[in-house]
């Protein structure tokens, strides 16, 4: 005689198959109503999974048991599947009757035969599944891996930011010495005391991971920081607790302090600052504990991406000449201008800040300037041959370029292409320290003057300004740096008031051609003007304008 209605064992099947087989809508708490409602529709009386990791953890009784359903009554195990995956995971599920129940027919023992071999493989998965994720959050050892270190600190991102977090990496020092004179097995209970002292430090306000071998990761909030700090300072660490033996660890460690509202793509962007920090730390020259700002590694980006667009952009003609005018305050004519190169790119306009320090990192600078001075000599001779005004335009040039002996002829070379007179030329040259760069600016300038081509020295004021410098080099023309003039606060007695007044007044005792650069007011220009330095460049007048700007201005003038 059937017990079990057709309709009944549908719908708990269907249910049951719906919730395994899709792991979206995968629901605990309606997957035990289903399992109750299989036992109560074919009276089982419990059901009993065994989990086991091996088959040798089997035959131990090593592994996990789990009741799904007791419902109290004495029962006999009536049916039971055991499946064992390929990598020899075992899981087997038992169902156990009580003796008085009701006989079941051979129908009926087929359906629940189903159930439970759907049962046993889902639940081998699920376990399977559970098993790989964990075992992919742990080393070999058994320590929380670098994959554990990336979700945590990336959960913590996605939720909340990293405010107030410091990222560390670090390293056990002399660990070597302790596996070699107390042992591997001494150095493995030593490694797992540091660990433990770790995370107790941080506790819940952070997590440490292992790296591999003796490095090691951690992500604390900062307010523990300086407790860190201190285990990574030294601390003793028990490896045998019988007879109270420990060794004082002391750990060289990076620590990257994230600044407020810290936004990353890749977690490169914070562990290759720290594992560069770790490594300085290492040789101990800054001492045992090496802070980084992560701005590194974002500078070696920007390095290396100006770097690679550069042929193509020179090749693309994205570098311009923008011109910003030298007046003469007396009369308000333009009498020359300084050529400040833009790159422009895919239409917007990049400071030469951004791209020029990379430039001089290696001989870049030069060919850049070589297309600037081309471009400079290309304006002139429109401007020759259309009957424009022209003026004196000035160009600068690295201090890269002293050590190349060639740069007077190649400079001219350019200058002459165009037929342009040497008097329309100018070269700026920034201050220099090095000796032996010192004599060749010497010697550059010296042959520029011969070929009629006028020099100016840029920024004077700036850096390590020599006074020497303008002794040993015959300059045409000072420019004094924005930071010589004085400002709005500063009066007549202050200190960069005096000195703007005997600088100025030196250039013209020397008979040097003096430009004041970045003069922005009114007030500033009468400051030139009472010290008798009549030729001003900055904002007041203009900024670096595009060739045809500067066309009209040199046109128009300025009111004087
Ligand atoms: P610099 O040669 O001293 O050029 C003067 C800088 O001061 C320019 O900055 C100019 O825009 C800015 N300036 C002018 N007037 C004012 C003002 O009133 N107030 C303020 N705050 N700033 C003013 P820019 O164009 O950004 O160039 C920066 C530096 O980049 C230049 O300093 C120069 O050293 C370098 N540079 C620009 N173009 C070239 C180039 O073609 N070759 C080389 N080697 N260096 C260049
Ligand atoms: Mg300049
Ligand atoms: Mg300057």
């Amino acid at each position: 005689m059937q017990h079990i209605k057709d309709e009944d064992f549908n719908r708990i099947f269907e249910e049951m198959f719906r919730q395994i087989t899709c792991p979206e809508i995968f629901d605990r708490e309606v997957f035990i109503e289903v399992l109750r409602d299989v036992s109560r529709l074919f009276d089982l009386s419990k059901g009993v999974t065994e989990f086991y990791e091996s088959i040798t953890a089997e035959r131990m009784k090593d592994g996990e048991v789990m009741i799904d359903y007791d419902d109290g009554r004495e029962g006999v195990p009536i049916m039971s599947h055991r499946l064992v995956t390929q990598n020899y995971m075992v899981t087997k599920t038992t169902l156990y009757r009580p003796k008085d129940s009701w006989e079941m027919t051979e129908e009926e023992r087929g359906k629940l035969e189903v159930v439970l071999r759907a049962l046993v493989s889902f639940i081998s998965r699920n376990r399977l599944e559970k098993l790989v994720e964990r075992l992919s959050l742990y080393d070999e050892a058994g320590y929380p891996n670098l994959k554990q270190f990336t979700e945590y600190l990336g959960d913590i991102y996605a939720k909340s930011g990293l405010d107030g977090y410091a990222v560390l990496m670090y390293n056990l020092r002399n660990f070597t010495l302790v596996n070699s004179d107390l042992g591997k097995e001494v150095g493995d209970i030593v490694l797992q005391g540091h660990f433990d002292i770790m995370t107790d430090t941080v506790g819940d306000a952070g997590k440490v991971c292992r790296l591999g071998g003796d490095n090691f990761v951690a992500a604390v909030k900062k307010e523990k920081l300086d407790d860190v700090i201190n285990v990574m300072n030294g601390v003793p660490v028990i490896f045998d607790a019988r007879h109270e033996k420990r060794i004082m660890i002391t750990s060289s460690a990076g620590v990257f302090p994230l600044p407020d509202g810290f936004h990353f793509e890749r977690f490169a962007e914070i562990l290759a600052p720290l594992f560069t920090a770790t490594q300085e730390a290492k040789s101990e020259v800054q001492g045992n504990v090496v802070y980084t700002t992560g701005s590194e590694s974002q500078e070696r980006e920007h390095t290396q991406r100006i770097r690679m667009a550069f042929p193509e952009a020179l090749k693309n003609n994205e570098f311009h000449a923008f011109y910003q005018p030298k007046v003469d305050i007396a009369t308000g004519k333009v009498v020359g201008a300084e050529a400040l190169c833009r790159w422009i790119q895919d239409g917007k306009v990049v400071p030469p800040g951004e791209f020029i320090p990379v430039l001089e990192t290696n001989s870049d600078i030069c060919r850049l300037d070589f297309r600037i001075l081309e471009i400079v000599c290309k304006d002139i001779r429109r401007w020759l041959d259309s009957g424009m005004p022209v003026t004196r335009i000035s160009v600068n040039l690295s201090r890269k370029h002293l050590v190349d002996v060639d740069l007077v002829q190649h400079l001219i070379g350019i200058v002459d292409e165009f037929h342009i007179p040497h008097e329309y030329i100018e070269f700026e040259f920034t201050e220099t320290t090095n000796e032996v760069h010192a004599e060749n600016l010497k010697q550059i300038v010296n042959a520029l003057q011969k070929n009629d081509i006028a020099v100016a020295v840029d920024d004077f004021g700036m850096g390590y300004s020599s006074l020497n410098l303008i002794r040993e080099i015959p300059w045409d023309v000072i420019k004094l740096d924005r930071g010589f003039l004085p400002q709005k606060k500063d009066d007549e007695q202050s200190v960069t008031a005096l000195m703007y007044k005997h600088v100025a007044s030196m250039a013209n005792d020397i008979g040097l051609e003096c430009v004041t650069e970045g003069v922005e007011t009114k007030e500033q220009v009468e400051i030139l003007r009472k010290n008798n330095c009549m030729i001003a460049q900055g904002f007041y007048y203009d900024r670096p304008l595009p060739v045809t700007d500067f066309e009209q201005r040199m046109e128009t003038g300025y009111r004087g």
